[in-house]
């Protein structure tokens, strides 16, 4: 699909895509003004298929780099929650956790001891499987935030009561036991086909 988007419209919507989200609601309001009917339905179908996940792994954003290999890559968050906030992004266009191997994990560990060692700060770490969980782009994340006294940083959630009745029924639909013929192999998987701006 041709893109009907000047080169300076591309390099400001590239700009306005790197903004905190509120700044980039408000800039998006005011670069849509500017575009055609035509323009702005490109833009819509576009927007759901693009992925600034993607745009980061793929080096077409840029980024702090503090690892990769070549299924994943750990960079800083530029608008992190509090200082030294990384993120460990799969490679692949993947939406949940158990998508993708272990090895996302041990990155991720590996990035918070070595938080631990160089500025002895403790991490939460954070993933959201799933849009209901809070992702923007459907693709995966994992957040390394680095904890510190003062970091002014609050993610407690309000607790809510259960019953024994409750709990029991939980337990009776959750609890599991790991068979060896039920271990679950890890394919490797296409990641899914993106269009992006040229
Ligand atoms: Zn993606």
């Amino acid at each position: 699909m041709e893109t009907p988007l000047s080169e300076e419209l591309i390099n400001e919507l590239n700009e306005i895509i790197k903004l905190p989200r509120e700044e980039q609601s408000l800039r998006l309001k005011e670069f849509f003004k500017k575009l055609t009917p035509e323009q702005i339905e490109y833009l819509k179908q576009f927007q759901t298929q693009q992925c600034v996940f993607c745009g980061i792994t793929l080096g077409k954003i840029n980024s702090y780099k503090i690892y990769e290999d070549t299924e994943l890559i750990a960079v800083l968050d530029i608008n992190p929650a509090s200082l030294g906030h990384v993120l460990v992004i799969p490679k692949m266009h993947l939406k949940y956790s158990y998508e993708f191997s272990n090895k996302i994990f041990e990155i991720s560990n590996l990035i918070a001891k070595r938080i631990k060692e160089v500025f002895d700060y403790d991490t939460n770490i954070f993933i959201a499987n799933g849009v209901n969980a809070g992702q923007k782009f459907e693709h995966l994340v994992i957040n390394i935030i680095p904890r510190y006294s003062g970091d002014n940083l609050n993610l407690a959630w309000q607790p809510k009561p259960t019953s024994e009745k409750e709990l029991n029924e939980l337990v009776s639909k959750l609890k599991f036991e790991i068979k060896k013929e039920e271990v679950r192999k890890i394919e490797t998987r296409e990641p899914k086909k993106i269009i992006r701006l040229p």
